[in-house]
């Protein structure tokens, strides 16, 4: 299956978080799935039939709001001959719009990935399910960490470490007393231990097994009890099988878990938080050259840079809640754009500020997401980007210490 590039997902759960944000007052919200091989004139069909359907619907304005979805889904479906190649998704209703109002909302939507299966919904919130499901990191890997204390079960998925679970065992240390009773004790222990590793087995096992496209599994720990657990008959065979390496730590806890993905992440070059962790680090390392360093930071140099084709690749940080926007004065026409966070914007549309050279009215006329915004001008320049998270350390310290927004020129400027 195809995977989707970072800013793809990214833009992409945009416009979900922001479809699934409408809420209908009553079951008049019609999502509407059609898969690539569907003819056009069968779901029309399908659409009449709802149509006389919903003229029994008891409720007058639900009724109206109703049909006058059905009615806006069918004349926008009208100019195609057939659905586009992965498929066609529409989100169509009335939503609230604070006390007692409503606004009709319309998203017609081309999918990344093929849409499964014909669906036809009307509730009172859009039904994304589909397509949160095509979302979904595939990139997902099995973690888990453990001694004959503590045993710790993550999951890597893309750059993202989640802990699962976290186990603690009660197995006494193995000094004794000596004598008679020291070997008692000592039954005793392996006893335990067996249980524990038994325990342990059961949870990783159940946890990985639930984790459909599991690439793989990593075990860490410190000491031998890890490998000793390993070639034990404790894990299902179906997850011993994925195991790709086993690892030193110093840790079982959840900062093992990170200790385990830093060093999985030098010796594994194709995982996501590699790719991410090496261009972080090769910026950093420019960015301390006293001489012809080829790091740049701050969205403007980033941006003269971009202009003059000079980059050769942005980075980007994830976290970055900024908009570019667009201002045009209602008078004469003069035009200003400026990156600004979502507050600011809403007090220039109340409050517009005024124009450099006529003090008419500066209108917002177009927003656009920071991330989105430069990815874009990047990709025409010919320029990487690389949507730098905020989970690891290096792409925290991007958005802290650098405003999110970077660079690595292609030659000194
Ligand atoms: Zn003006």
């Amino acid at each position: 299956m195809k995977e989707l590039s970072d800013i793809e997902r990214y833009e992409f759960k945009k416009k979900l978080d922001e479809i699934k944000s409408c809420k209908g007052q009553h079951t008049e919200l019609i999502s509407l799935y059609i898969p690539p091989n569907r003819q056009i004139s069968d779901v029309m069909n399908y659409l009449r039939n709802e149509y006389s359907q919903s003229t029994n619907i008891k409720s007058k304005t639900t009724r109206k709001n109703v049909l006058s979805a059905i009615e806006s889904i069918m004349s926008r479906l009208k100019y195609f001959k057939k659905p586009p190649e992965n498929g066609l998704v529409f989100f169509v209703g009335h939503k609230t719009a604070g006390a007692n109002q409503t606004e009709m909302v319309t998203y017609v939507i081309e999918p990344p990935l093929p849409v499964p299966s014909f669906l036809y919904r009307c509730d009172s919130s859009f039904y994304t399910q589909p397509l949160e499901d095509m979302l979904a990191e595939r990139d997902v890997y099995g973690l888990f960490l453990i001694d004959r204390r503590e045993c710790t079960i993550g999951i890597l998925r893309g750059k993202r470490i989640e802990t699962i679970d976290y186990l603690t065992s009660r197995v006494p240390g193995k000094h004794g007393r000596g004598g008679q009773s020291q070997r008692r004790f000592e039954r005793l222990i392996e006893i335990a231990a067996h249980e524990w590793f038994e325990k342990c087995g059961k949870k990783i096992s159940e946890i990985f097994l639930g984790e459909k496209d599991l690439k793989g599994i990593f075990v860490g720990g410190p000491g031998p009890t890890k490998y000793y657990f390993v070639e034990g008959d404790y894990l299902h065979y179906e997850i011993k099988n994925k195991i790709i390496d086993i690892i030193d730590t110093g840790y079982t806890d959840e900062s093992g878990l990170r200790e385990l993905v830093m060093k999985i992440s030098e010796k594994m070059h194709d995982l996501k938080i590699s790719q991410e962790k090496r261009i972080m680090r090769r910026f950093l390392k420019e960015i301390t050259k006293k001489k012809k360093s080829l790091a740049i930071y701050g969205e403007d140099e980033v941006r003269k840079a971009l202009e003059m084709g000079a980059l050769d690749t942005l980075l980007i940080s994830e976290g970055l809640d900024k908009y570019r926007v667009k201002l045009v004065c209602d008078s004469c026409g003069y035009e200003e754009e400026k990156t600004t966070d979502k507050a600011e914007i809403k007090k220039m549309e109340s409050n517009p500020p005024k124009c450099k050279k006529c003090g008419g009215n500066m209108v917002v006329k177009e927003k656009t997401e920071i991330v989105e915004e430069l990815s874009r001008k990047a990709q025409e320049k010919g320029t990487k980007v690389e949507l730098i998270s905020t989970d690891s350390e290096e792409g925290s310290t991007l958005l802290s210490t650098f405003g999110g927004i970077a660079g690595i020129l292609r030659f000194e400027i």
